[in-house]
């Protein structure tokens, strides 16, 4: 840097100087704004006025408020009482770090002011993990989102089935999230709607997320573990060094396949019904290879494969049907449905996961039901009992760590006591 400035002329030299002090006081002045911005926090501040010398400024609470249905930012500021003209200097900062079209009920707007006006805090609380604040300071208007500091406890928990997956696990859990959760990484594997049995047990390590001591989410299922009919079930999360991340078996294999266990889905069903305590699922085997899940009218079908729609209309006695042909001569067929999801046509390419169509009674049934088939080269398999491929495993070069990992899981979820729910209270 010296040796630079030096060989430079002598007026060169001058300019660069003075750039650089006029640098710093850019900097000074950005301290300044963000220690405007933490100090604006709470209601009784010290806050540097323009003379850049700081002095206490009393900032009083006007008022802290859920949003109401249709409420927009706007509307209630100005039910409020702030001039037109202060609403639009604040929202329009605001407005280029967050969308503000997008203001949900039960979001929280709060708003500080000095009595002179000159400062003002306006906060808007997306979540407990997404804040934004907008502060003014005489002419000076700043948006930035707050940060906001929250730790990563592990849990466990623990449950043995006796009527349902969700009436096992939801008491003893902070959030209903975590029995979706573990729905979803089970979902190629096992479909906790109709599978399960009395008996049946699972335990959980698991990550909540706290801030302030509060409780505000579960976080991700670190490790699982499912024992149904004689079986046991493993899923571990893993991130390999190269980012890759997702949930694999003990032996490092993914749980993910090219098809899902079920064309019922734990978290559709589950929240479509309110969580209803039990849902009422089962599932029968009939001689002509399907498989019929009777659930209420209006649940969601979703495709257990990635796919193209090749028949969507009326077929015989399975009324309102869906067929979508998959890779390597799959197809699977849907029935009984009530209405088929818009879009749903034939030529259609869909996702596994994707919704396209809903439970009915259409065709000849006898009560709500999903009729569900799978043919493999023109021949019906059992769709309970076929074994799908498989996503891709540890890389081989990881596979070690992972076991390592694993491990250490494993041992953290075998320490795990099984408690019966009926027994706790
Ligand atoms: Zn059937």
């Amino acid at each position: 840097m010296h040796r630079f400035i030096k060989r430079l002329p002598i007026v060169a030299q001058f300019l660069v100087i003075v750039g650089f002090l006029f640098t710093l006081a850019l900097v000074q002045n950005l301290f300044d704004r963000t220690g405007l911005e933490g100090l604006f926090a709470s209601s009784s501040q010290k806050v540097p006025n323009q003379d850049n010398q700081v002095k206490a400024i009393s900032l009083a609470c006007l008022f802290s408020e859920e949003l109401k249905p249709n409420q927009t930012l706007e509307t209630l500021l100005s039910a409020k009482g702030l001039p037109r003209e202060l609403i639009t200097r604040l929202s329009e900062p605001l407005r280029k770090i967050v969308n503000l079209r997008k203001l949900k009920p039960g979001e929280l707007l709060s708003l500080w002011s000095s009595p002179d006006s000159n400062y003002v805090l306006l906060e808007y609380e997306k979540s407990p993990t997404e804040i934004y604040q907008v502060a003014k300071n005489h002419e000076d208007v700043n948006a930035y989102p707050v940060p906001v500091y929250l730790d990563k406890r592990i849990a466990t928990s623990s449950a043995v089935i006796e009527n349902s997956l969700w009436e096992a696990l939801v008491d003893q859990v902070k959030s209903p999230e975590l029995v979706v959760k573990l729905a979803d990484i089970f979902a190629w594997e096992i479909d906790f709607l109709t599978e399960t049995r009395p008996g049946d047990k699972l335990r959980l390590v698991y990550e909540e997320v706290y801030k302030d001591n509060q409780f505000i989410e579960s976080g991700e299922i670190l490790a699982a573990e499912v024992q149904m009919s004689g079986q046991v079930y493993h899923a571990y999360l893993y991130e390999d060094p190269g980012g890759h991340r997702g949930y694999y078996n003990d032996q490092g294999k993914s749980l993910r396949k090219t098809f899902l266990k079920s064309p019922l889905n734990f978290r559709r069903i589950s929240s479509g019904f309110s969580y209803s305590r039990r849902h009422p699922l089962f599932h029968s085997n009939r001689p002509h290879y399907g498989v019929d899940y009777a659930a209420p009218i209006g649940s969601p079908v979703i495709a257990t494969a990635d796919g193209v729609v090749r028949y969507a209309g009326w077929k015989g006695g399975l009324g309102k049907y869906i067929e979508v042909r998959h890779s390597n001569g799959w197809v699977t067929g849907y029935g009984h449905l009530s209405r088929f999801a818009p879009g749903i046509i034939p030529g259609r390419r869909i996702e596994q996961q994707q919704v396209i169509g809903y439970v009915g009674t259409t065709g000849w049934t006898t009560g709500p039901h999903l009729h569900y088939q799978v043919e493999i080269s023109g021949r019906y398999v059992n769709p309970l009992k076929m074994q799908a491929p498989a996503g891709s495993p540890v890389k081989s070069e990881y596979l070690a760590d992972f076991l390592r990992q694993k491990d250490k899981l494993l041992g953290d979820l075998n320490s795990v006591n099984f408690i019966l729910a009926s027994a706790k209270n």
